[in-house]
C-alpha cells in the first residue's frame, strides 16, 4: 500500500480533529472510499479512540431518492437522524468528513426538492450546526478521489490514470509525500496563519474595499472587535484542530448590513450537486439583490431563498493567490479546495468571528453584526490582479491584498 494513504490518515487524526484519549469519532464517507474510511478508522483506534461510527453516504442512492422518492420526503428529517447528530455532537464527540462526491451528482434534479430537503435538515440540525460554528468539538472536512470526480477534473484522462492523478494533487496540497513528515509541516503551516490573522486582527479595519478587472467592486464592512481565524482552531475545552485539509485561508466575518457593490466570481461552484457558472451578485445594504449566473441561476435563487439571512454575506476569507493549490492551476470542483486556492466569500450563517464570539447566543452574535441561516455557502472571487485595500476607523487606507497575493 502506498506510505503516503497510512500518513494522509493519520494526519486527519491527530491534526485534523486532533482525537483525544477516550472520545467518539464519527466518520461520513461515501462507500466508494470505504477503505480510505476503514484506515482512518484503525488511526483513530490508534489514538485511544472509545469508538469509531461510521455514516456511509452514496451518490447514486441520493440521487435517486431526489429523482424518485415521493414528494412528501423532502419535508421531513427523521427523529432517529436528528438525534445521531445532535446526541453525538452534545456528547462532545469528533466529527471526520469525508467529502468526495460527484460535482454534478444531482444534475437535473428539481432544485425546489433540493431547497426543501435544505430547510428540513437545517432546522433539525440547528443543534449540532451551531456546536459545530462554535467549535464546541473538534470537526475536520477532507476529500479523498472517486472515479466520478476523477473524471470530472481530468476528463482527458481514463478512469484510473485520473483517480491516481487527482491522489497526487491531493497529497500535494495537504503536504503529504514520500519520506516527509506532514504532522511537523502543517505545525509550520499552521503558525504562518496563525501570524497573518492576528496581524488583520490588529489593524481593526472598518472595511475592506476589493477591486479587479473582471467586475468586482465591493465595499465590505466589518462588525466592531471582529477576529480574524484561520489554520487552527480550539475547542471551548481548549483542545486545537484544523477543520479543513488542506486550508490556506484567514477568514472573519462581515458586518451583515454593511456590504455594498458588485462581485463577480472567479471559477466555477459546485452547489447541490450541480455546477454554477458566470456567477455575479450586487449588494446592497449587505443583500444580494441582483443575481447573474451563465449556469445554474436556478439552483442559486432557490438556495438564496432558505430563509431570511441566506441573502447576505457570513464569511470574509483571504488567500494569497500564490499559493500551493491555486499554482497546481487544477480546478478541483470541489469547494474544500477551490475556496483554499483562491479569496473567497460565502452567504448565510458567519462562523462567530467576534471576541468572545464562541460564547455568545444567537441574539448577541446577531447584535454583533453577524449574520445567521441555515444555510452558508462559499463562493471563490480571487484573481491574479485581485486588489484589497483596508480602510481604519480613521480612514486611513492600509494595502492588505496587492495584486492577488498579501501586501504584508
Ligand atoms: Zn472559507
Ligand atoms: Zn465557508
Amino acid at each position: 500500500m502506498d506510505d503516503r494513504l497510512c500518513k494522509y490518515a493519520k494526519l486527519l487524526i491527530e491534526t485534523g480533529v486532533n482525537l483525544q484519549k477516550g472520545q467518539r469519532l464519527i466518520i461520513s464517507s461515501p462507500v466508494e472510499s470505504a477503505g480510505f474510511a476503514r484506515l482512518c478508522t484503525s488511526a483513530a483506534y490508534d489514538a485511544g479512540c472509545r469508538e469509531v461510527v461510521v455514516r456511509w453516504t452514496d451518490d447514486y442512492i441520493t440521487r435517486e431518492k431526489y429523482l424518485r422518492g415521493e414528494n412528501c420526503i423532502f419535508d421531513e428529517m427523521p427523529e432517529w437522524q436528528t438525534r445521531f447528530y445532535n446526541d453525538y455532537s452534545e456528547e462532545g464527540a469528533a466529527f471526520l468528513s469525508i467529502h468526495a462526491s460527484d460535482p454534478e451528482a444531482l444534475k437535473g434534479v428539481d432544485p425546489d426538492r433540493l431547497r426543501r430537503a435544505n430547510v428540513s435538515s437545517g432546522k433539525a440540525l440547528e443543534p449540532f450546526r451551531r456546536r459545530q460554528m462554535t467549535n464546541l468539538f473538534q470537526w475536520c472536512v477532507v476529500s479523498v478521489p472517486t472515479e466520478a470526480w476523477a473524471k470530472k477534473v481530468f476528463p482527458g484522462l481514463g478512469v484510473e490514470a485520473a483517480v491516481n492523478r487527482l491522489w497526487d494533487e491531493i497529497y500535494k496540497c495537504v503536504r503529504v509525500a514520500d519520506g516527509n513528515d506532514p504532522v511537523k509541516l502543517w505545525r509550520e503551516h499552521i503558525e504562518m496563519l496563525r501570524v497573518r490573522r492576528e496581524t488583520l486582527t490588529k489593524y481593526q479595519f472598518k472595511s475592506l474595499h476589493y477591486v479587479n478587472s473582471i467586475g468586482t467592486d465591493l465595499m465590505v464592512g466589518l462588525p466592531e472587535n471582529h477576529v480574524w481565524e484561520g489554520g487552527s482552531e480550539v475547542t471551548l475545552g481548549g483542545i486545537p484542530f484544523c477543520a479543513n485539509i488542506p486550508t490556506e485561508e484567514v477568514f472573519s466575518a462581515p458586518k451583515k448590513d454593511s456590504v455594498s457593490g458588485s462581485v463577480v466570481a472567479s471559477k466555477p461552484l459546485v452547489l447541490g450537486g450541480n455546477i454554477i457558472e458566470g456567477l455575479k451578485f450586487e449588494l446592497e445594504n449587505g443583500k444580494i439583490v441582483r443575481v447573474e449566473a451563465e449556469k445554474g441561476k436556478d439552483i442559486v435563487d432557490n438556495e438564496l431563498m432558505v430563509d431570511e439571512g441566506s441573502p447576505y454575506l457570513g464569511e470574509v476569507a483571504l488567500v494569497p493567490f500564490d499559493s500551493p493549490i491555486s499554482n497546481s492551476g487544477i480546478l478541483f470542483y470541489n469547494t474544500l479546495f477551490d475556496e483554499n486556492a483562491s479569496c473567497h466569500f460565502a452567504f448565510g450563517k458567519a462562523y462567530p468571528c467576534v471576541k468572545n464570539g464562541s460564547s455568545m447566543s444567537p441574539e448577541e452574535l446577531k447584535s454583533a453584526g453577524l449574520n445567521d441561516s441555515i444555510t452558508h455557502v462559499d463562493f471563490m472571487i480571487g484573481t491574479p490582479d485581485l486588489s484589497v485595500t483596508g480602510i481604519t476607523e480613521s480612514g486611513e487606507k492600509i494595502p492588505v491584498f496587492v495584486n492577488g497575493n498579501f501586501a504584508f
